[in-house]
């Protein structure tokens, strides 16, 4: 891409709105433009990192056999009140009416609907274990919508479901979807901490929250620290493996680490003194078992082996898409501006031409974006006619993970400057050098 052709409204001073260090630098990077309280439109930069966060959800789910499939925003009352929820959901339902006075809801969680599909084409056990999932906008009619996308009214999320014959089955979908998570959060360059969450009205031990430390969440979190040293990495798993998948769930669940909502002072004191950490978190993922509930409720059944007719067995498994990106921005900046890890970075790298205009100056940058492209990689080349001054502060605000700077003087002796956005250091080398080294 090239930046004078693009659609990057960057802003100089810093929007007085913006409470947390996310937000201000989302509006300042031209990545989001609010529309009304909790509700935004993404710009080209924001879209991009969207569609990155959403590709590593995605690959991450299939590689479990999870199906992707796609329900509506907009659905009818009528299965709603079928489960309970249409009374039960309370203010943060967007409730619509349309012309024929039939009542309609704006999708904020899709438990009903997909049962609803599955007690329509499922009867047998011999179609089970089935998990499907969606990323789709979902709409909370949130009181206080703060903190740019991270407490949204609209946002963009991830749920899917499992349905399985048994308790069992369905506790290996849970572990299963836990082995997912590790990764995909791990592939975004965070780490997200399973903690153990509040089963609320339906009780049990089977949800966890998975939170991102960071001073500015919302959730006060209780931790043992030694589970900040654990990393899922790039180990093998075979997400069909029953014990192979609960290893993994209790290796990362069976240290301390709580919510307010679950915290126990008393345990957490089981925790020798210097491990204690008390700290804040930002959730961006829950998984949760719920059994029957919404398949009794809404007689999703299926006949056994035996010939008898059961209730499934299910669960909801949801990812924070769009809150995802204010909290990769909360662990990953400094006081210039994004610095994004490379798996969601919306550009792998800028070209800054320092002398736009200068006949080899704009060959060596042309063959350089040449280059980059050629590899399947996405550079983004300054080639306005700015001072160099300007574009480095765009780069550095926006975040790419490395910049390759173009001028005259450095031609002479055959040399760019490669510049890695976290170190801030810089290095001098051949344009085939560098680009060889951000591949
Ligand atoms: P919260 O406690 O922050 O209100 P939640 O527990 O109500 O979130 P879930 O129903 O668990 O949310 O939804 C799954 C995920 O969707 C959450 O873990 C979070 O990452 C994301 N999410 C929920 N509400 C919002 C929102 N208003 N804006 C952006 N993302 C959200
Ligand atoms: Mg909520
Ligand atoms: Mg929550
Ligand atoms: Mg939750």
């Amino acid at each position: 891409m090239r930046l004078s052709r693009y659609f990057l409204p960057v802003l100089k001073e810093t929007p007085s709105e913006a409470q947390v260090v996310s937000h201000r630098y989302m509006l300042r990077a031209g990545m989001i433009k609010q529309s009304a309280a909790g509700i935004y439109t993404w710009l080209p930069l924001g879209y991009r990192v969207l569609k990155k966060i959403e590709g590593i959800v995605h690959e991450e789910q299939m590689r479990a056999g999870h199906i992707p499939m796609l329900m509506p925003t907009i659905q009818s009352a009528d299965l709603w009140r079928e489960s309970g929820r249409y009374d039960a959901y309370g203010e943060e339902m967007l409730r619509i009416r349309d012309r024929h006075d039939r009542d309609m809801l704006f999708t904020p969680t899709a438990e009903e609907l997909i049962t609803d599909v599955f007690r329509a084409n499922v009867s047998s056990y011999k179609d089970l274990p089935l998990t499907m999932y969606q990323i789709q906008w979902k709409f909370r009619d949130e009181i206080r919508p703060r903190f740019g996308v991270m407490r949204g009214r609209e946002f963009y999320m991830k749920d899917g479901y499992n349905f399985d014959l048994s308790k069992e089955a369905a506790l290996h979908a849970y572990n299963r979807h836990l082995v997912t998570y590790l990764r995909t959060y791990e592939r975004m360059g965070l780490q997200a901490i399973p903690m153990r969450a509040d089963g609320g009205p339906i009780g049990g031990d089977y949800t966890h929250e998975f939170l991102v430390l960071a001073d500015t969440g919302e959730s006060e979190v209780f931790y043992d620290s030694e589970i900040t040293d654990l990393k899922f990495g790039d180990r093998e798993i075979n997400y069909d493996d029953v014990a192979e998948c609960q290893a993994v769930l209790e290796e990362f669940t069976s240290r301390y680490a709580r919510t307010d909502e679950t915290h126990e002072e008393t345990l957490f004191n089981e925790v020798p003194e210097d491990r204690r950490r008390v700290a804040r978190g930002i959730e961006v993922g829950q998984i949760f078992y719920f059994g029957t509930k919404y398949s009794e409720a809404l007689g999703a059944t299926v006949q056994t082996a035996e010939g008898d007719s059961v209730p499934v067995h299910m669960g909801s498994h949801g990812i924070g898409v769009s809150r995802l990106l204010g909290a990769i921005i909360e662990a990953s900046h400094d006081d210039k501006g994004i610095i994004w890890p490379e798996g969601v970075t919306p550009f792998h790298c800028g070209i800054v031409n320092l002398k736009q205009g200068d006949d080899e100056a704009d060959a060596a940058c042309e063959q350089l974006y040449a280059a980059l492209t050629g590899i399947g990689l996405e550079p983004l080349y300054d080639d306005r006619k700015e001072r160099a001054g300007g574009k480095f502060a765009t780069m550095d605000l926006i975040g790419l993970p490395w910049r390759i700077t173009v001028g005259p003087r450095g031609l002479k002796n055959g040399v760019v400057e490669l510049t890695s956005r976290r170190s801030g250091e810089s290095e001098e080398m051949s344009p085939e050098e560098a680009v060889k080294k951000i591949a």
